[in-house]
C-alpha cells in the first residue's frame, strides 16, 4: 500500500513538473524564441456588468474559457518551436492552425472584456461618432447592422467593428470561430462574442436578447481609444493621397 501511494505521488509530481516546465523547456536551436502568454485580469469586478451579464458567466468566461485559449496559445508556441527545430513540416502546419485559433481567441476575449464597463452604453462621441456616421449613415443604422450581423453568425463566432487602414474605413465583419472571415489587415476595435458560452447560462437560446443587453455595457471611450490607436498606422498609399 505504501509503495503504491509512493508510486502515485511520484507520477503526480512528475506530471506537475512536466506541465510547469513545458513552455520554458525548449531550447531554440534556430534562433527563435518561445513566447509565454498570460491571462490578462479583468478591468472590473466579476459582478460589475450585472444585470446584463451575470457574475457566473463572467467567472466561467474569463477564468475558464479565455484561460483555455491562453493555455492553447502557449502550447502552440511551444509545439511550433519544437516542430521547427526538428524540421517536422506536417506538424508546423497543424500547430499554425492551432496558433491562429487560440491566439485569436485570446486576443478577441481581451478586447471584448476591455471594451465593456458598468454604467456604460449610450452612444459614442467625437471622432468615433463622426467615422460611424460617415461609414454607416447614422449611429442607429450602424447599431441595427451590427446587431443583425451578430444574430446571423452561424454556429460559434463573433461580430466585429474593424478599422481597415488601406481603405480608410470602418467595416462590420462576422468572424467564424475566432479566426475565419476576418478582413485582412484590419484592426478590430469593438467585438461581440456570440459563442453560446458567452450567454447561454443567462439567456439560453435567446441570442437576440443577449445582443440587446450587451449594448448597455459597451464602453465607448475604450472603443474610441482603439480607433485612435488603429489610426496611428497610415499606409503609404493613403498618406500619399492626403
Ligand atoms: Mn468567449
Amino acid at each position: 500500500m505504501f509503495m503504491r501511494t509512493l508510486f502515485i505521488l511520484s507520477i503526480v509530481a512528475w506530471a506537475a513538473v512536466c506541465v510547469d516546465a513545458e513552455p520554458q523547456a525548449i531550447n531554440a536551436t534556430n534562433g527563435g524564441t518561445v513566447m509565454k502568454h498570460e491571462l490578462p485580469s479583468l478591468p472590473y469586478a466579476y459582478n460589475a456588468l450585472e444585470p446584463y451579464i451575470s457574475e457566473d458567466i463572467m467567472r466561467l468566461h474569463h477564468d475558464k474559457h479565455q484561460a483555455a485559449y491562453v493555455a492553447g496559445l502557449n502550447k502552440a508556441e511551444y509545439e511550433l518551436q519544437k516542430a521547427r527545430d526538428e524540421g517536422d513540416y506536417a506538424a508546423i502546419s497543424y500547430w499554425e492552425r492551432q496558433l491562429a485559433f487560440n491566439g485569436s481567441g485570446d486576443l478577441l476575449h481581451t478586447l471584448f472584456f476591455r471594451d465593456m464597463a458598468s454604467s456604460a452604453g449610450g452612444e459614442p462621441s467625437g471622432d468615433l461618432a463622426d467615422q460611424i456616421k460617415k461609414d454607416f449613415g447614422s449611429f442607429d443604422a450602424f447599431k441595427k447592422q451590427f446587431s443583425a450581423a451578430a444574430a446571423g453568425v452561424e454556429g460559434s463566432g463573433w461580430v466585429a467593428l474593424v478599422w481597415q487602414p488601406e481603405f480608410d474605413k470602418l467595416y462590420i465583419t462576422q468572424i467564424l470561430n475566432h479566426q475565419n472571415g476576418a478582413l485582412s489587415g484590419s484592426q478590430p476595435i469593438m467585438v461581440l462574442d456570440v459563442w453560446e458560452h458567452a450567454y447561454y447560462l443567462q439567456y439560453q437560446n435567446r441570442r437576440a436578447e443577449w445582443i440587446e443587453s450587451w449594448w448597455n455595457v459597451v464602453n465607448w471611450p475604450s472603443v474610441a481609444k482603439n480607433l485612435s490607436s488603429a489610426r496611428s498606422y497610415v499606409p503609404e498609399r493613403v498618406s500619399a493621397s492626403m
